[in-house]
């Protein structure tokens, strides 16, 4: 097996710190660290986000925090559903944390969590993909993590990436860690709602955050100004796919014109865009 890339953190404010992912889809090499995963450190305990991509990813996350603080982990929020975010769920078993998710966490697990696991133990070996955590704390609308001194404000979204987006926000640091409600730099992919996407980005953009955490890109950009390459495309996507729609074009058609003049600005685009296309039409075309 080639040798692993160094798992590095980076501190993007006191006490909080990220790894990036790398811009790739899951290989044998990359392991599934593509997505940014990290952790915060209180005064008395940890709290992490995400658990990686898979039990290796989660295992070298953890080893991280052991280089930085022996204070307890005992936390470990769940983003959403994508196994590259919380697939290395298990290496915190031993931790007993509290496992932490959207309320709508457990059903699309349990929908989707047989096709993740084969998919990944086709990449990374059944031995290193880890897999599924049931949450042991669910949150229906908002909730707090107090870890000494600092509390993080989770907060459970509509439809919008996903059916089940949790995001975390440091209120001591004015730190969003918005997971995949935030891509940067990588193109979005669309597996929930393309209209309560934008508006819970809407609702995200007044949140008292200077700085924001991506799901995939830089560890950390200006909050709300990081979202704006974002807004753009999922705007152009909406404004293109309707008028797909009026014009009576197919699902194919509009798979091969809708969003193109996004394509120079995104990596992953030729692997994502077509879906996205794919989910809008589907969304949209019951609003003619
Ligand atoms: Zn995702």
């Amino acid at each position: 097996m080639a040798e692993a890339r160094a798992f590095t953190t980076e501190e993007v404010a006191s006490g909080i710190y990220v790894r990036r992912g790398v811009d790739e889809d899951v290989t044998t090499r990359n392991e599934d660290g593509i997505a940014n995963i990290g952790f915060i450190v209180g005064r008395d305990a940890v709290a992490v986000m995400d658990p990686g991509g898979s039990l290796i990813d989660g295992q070298r996350l953890r080893a991280a925090i052991r280089r930085t603080t022996q204070l307890p982990i005992k936390y470990v929020v769940m983003s959403h559903v994508h196994p590259d975010h919380v697939f290395g769920a298990p290496a915190f078993q031993i931790d007993n944390p509290q496992f932490v998710g959207h309320a709508g966490l457990p059903r699309a697990l349990a929908l989707r969590e047989d096709f993740y696991r084969k998919r990944l133990e086709e990449a990374v070996g059944k031995d290193r993909a880890g897999g599924v955590v049931a949450p042991t704390m669910l949150v229906q609308t908002s909730a707090e993590l107090d870890l000494g001194g600092r509390v993080l404000a989770l907060t459970a979204h509509g439809i919008a990436h996903t059916d089940c987006d949790l995001s975390v926000l440091d209120r001591n640091t004015g730190t969003l860690l918005a997971a995949d409600l935030l891509f940067v730099e990588r193109v979005p992919s669309l597996d929930g709602s393309l209209r309560g996407w934008l508006k819970e980005l809407e609702a995200l953009g007044s949140a008292s955050a200077r700085r924001a955490v991506p799901g995939h890109g830089p560890t950390s950009v200006d909050w709300p100004a990081g979202a704006k390459d974002l807004e753009r495309y999922l705007g152009t996507l909406l404004r293109e796919t309707k008028e797909a729609i009026a014009k009576g074009m197919d699902l194919e058609a509009a798979v091969g014109i809708v969003a193109q003049s996004e394509r120079s600005r995104w990596a992953l685009f030729d692997d994502y865009n077509g879906h996205n296309v794919t989910q809008a039409y589907k969304e949209l075309e019951w609003e003619q």
